[in-house]
Parts: structure tokens; sequence; C-alpha cells
């Protein structure tokens, strides 16, 4: 199964992906997780996404996208859950565009419907470095001029699940479940 979570930061990606990986049997493939841990061990890639990240601004694609591209020729040629990729309509086309070349494509974009005041709410108690205020509204910015367009990008090609992202994290896991099983 090919599978990518889309929704504004704070919507709870990275919570579901734990929920329903082990049901989904693939590898989970955070872009967030992999750049936060090429900061911690200050890898080149590292040091170059480092004021990227701090300012709540997307890294450039070139970088990310070496990234995605190594793990979809090795432990996810088979099947991923993508979590915070793709982040534009850029980096949409290319993971069209590398799926393509192995003729493969996604089976289910998973969208988190969760509204703003509850995201802020959200990310203010979660206490990441890059969760203040001003890098909040930022990131809710980027979500709504740079991903949010996917949908309409993952809708016209008919794999986009809209799920209600209010509720426990088991009640959204369930919803989850029920769209792309
Ligand atoms: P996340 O954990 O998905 O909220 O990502 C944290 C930060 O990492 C974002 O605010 C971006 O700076 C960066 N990031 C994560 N994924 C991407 C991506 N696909 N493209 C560009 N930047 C990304």
């Amino acid at each position: 199964m090919r599978a990518v979570l889309l929704g504004p930061p704070g919507a709870g990606k990275g919570t579901q992906a734990d929920l329903i990986r082990t049901s989904l049997g693939v590898p989970h493939i955070s872009t967030g997780d992999l750049l936060r841990t090429a900061v911690q061990n200050q890898t080149e890639l590292g040091k170059q996404a480092k004021a990227f990240m701090d300012e709540g601004k997307l890294v450039p694609d070139e970088l990310v996208i070496g990234l995605i591209r190594e793990r979809l020729q090795s432990d996810a040629a088979a099947g991923f859950l993508l979590d915070g990729f793709p982040r534009n309509l850029a980096q949409g086309q290319t993971l069209a565009e590398l799926l393509d070349e192995n003729s493969v494509t996604l089976d289910h974009v998973v969208s988190l419907n969760v509204p703003v005041d509850e995201l802020v709410k959200r990310m203010m108690g979660r206490g990441r470095s890059d969760d203040n205020e001003e890098t909040i509204r930022a990131r809710l910015d980027v979500y709504e001029n740079e991903t949010a367009p996917l949908c309409d990008f993952y809708r016209e090609r008919g794999v986009l699940r809209e799920i209600d992202g209010l509720g426990t994290p088991d009640e959204i896991s369930q919803r989850v479940l029920a769209q792309v099983k």
C-alpha cells in the first residue's frame, strides 16, 4: 500500500502514523523526523535545513526530494506511509514521476481536517523547538498557500480521503483505517 498523510501542522499526522503503521505493515517516512535527525546530527543536510525549519518555512525541494528518492529505491519500494511529504505541488509532481518510473501509483491520500484554533492549541501544548507562536503562524500560512493546493491535485486524481481530525487519537485512527483498507 502506498499512502500519504496530508494535513496542516498540528493535525496529528505523526500521531496517526504511529497508530496505524503496524496495521498497514509499510514503512512510515516522516520528512520532518528525518530533517530533525539530520539537524541533531549536524549533517550537511541538517545544516542547510535548520534555518528554514526554525522560521517555519519549507526546506528547499531538492533537499527533501533526495531523502524520498533514496527511500523509494530501498525499504519503501514495495509500499509506504508518507507523513509530511509532499508539501507543495512541485513535490507532488515529483512524487508522481518517481512512482511512474516504477509503474506504480498512490492508493490513498488521507487529509486530516482540523480547525485552525484547535491546531494552534495542540501545537502550543507540544513543546517542540519550532512550536513558538510566530513559527506556528508561519507554518499555518505555508500550509494554506503551498500545501493545501495538493488537496485539489489529489481530489482530481480520485485518491483524496478526507477525515474529520477532531476526537481522540483512537477514534481518528479508526476513521483513517476505514478509509485506507
Ligand atoms: P513536520 O514535522 O512535518 O511538521 O516538519 C517540520 C519542518 O520540517 C517543517 O516546518 C519544514 O521546515 C520541514 N519539512 C518537513 N517536511 C518537509 C517537506 N516535505 N518539504 C519541505 N520542508 C519540510
